[in-house]
């Protein structure tokens, strides 16, 4: 694969300052920095820049659709990109769990209850177990996906109890239009009530909070994010 220098080198600088603006989010709120995993979000950029990222150090990497997620897969494992970590980001669909189950790090997006108990039986069938997160709607914005946070409460046990997945914490999307520090009250809630859980429900393994993305990733850094996914920031605006 031929890598054009001059992009290489704009994603390698953009990442960099992507880093140090996470270290400093980390620091401020006294956290340390590496208890923070930055997924950069490549959906809709080529291979060709991830593995320009790659070589400038990231090693996990997101996509939001299950059909552009696969072929990118086969396509970095045919090119040797093999210590590429992929993460599954976008929601999934009832009736495409069977899809997601393969060598995926963790599927961040378990959103109902009926799709936690298909991908729990896919996985079983294939033997595996999936490492997932919950997404939680926080804001209560009819437009977004996710568990009221109520909900999450209720359906916790039943979903700790699956035999095909490991819950490893909750995931937010926090409502795009706000300024990043209006963001902050939705950060802070997700991160409260991962505390609460893992206090009603000791069993599961409540550790990760996957939120944060371009425009507020700092805020959610400073209110206890250990997983940024952040795309615009490394690989350029999608929309023009
Ligand atoms: C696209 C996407 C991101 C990254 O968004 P940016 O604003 O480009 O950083 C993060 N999370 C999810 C679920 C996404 O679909």
């Amino acid at each position: 694969m031929v890598l054009d220098p001059v992009r290489t080198a704009e994603i390698a600088a953009n990442l960099a300052e992507v880093r140090r603006r996470m270290t400093a989010a980390a620091r401020r709120s006294g956290r340390a920095p590496g208890d923070v995993r930055l997924v950069a979000v490549s959906k809709t950029y080529p291979l060709t820049d991830i593995a320009a990222a790659l070589a400038a150090g990231q090693h996990d990497f997101g996509e939001n659709r299950l059909e552009e997620l696969w072929p990118k897969v086969a396509a970095a494992k045919a090119e040797g990109l093999d210590a590429i970590r992929w993460h599954m980001i976008g929601t999934i669909q009832s009736r495409k769990t069977g899809d997601a189950v393969g060598p995926l790090t963790l599927i961040h997006a378990v959103d109902r209850v009926k799709i936690a108990q298909r991908l729990s039986r896919d996985a079983q069938a294939a033997g595996c177990v999936l490492d997932v997160l919950l997404e939680v709607n926080v804001s209560g914005e009819a437009s977004k996906h996710g568990f009221t946070p109520t909900e999450v409460t209720t359906v916790a046990a039943d979903l700790l109890a699956l035999p095909g997945l490991r819950v490893c914490g909750l995931m937010t999307m926090a409502p795009f239009e706000l300024a990043a520090e209006a963001t902050r009250p939705v950060f802070r809630a997700l991160r409260e009530l991962r505390d609460e859980l893992a206090v009603r429900f000791p069993a599961g393994d409540w550790r990760d909070l996957s939120m944060g993305m371009t425009n507020d990733f700092e805020v959610a850094i400073e209110e206890g994010a250990t997983i940024v996914r952040i795309g615009s920031a490394i690989f350029g605006s999608r929309n023009g």
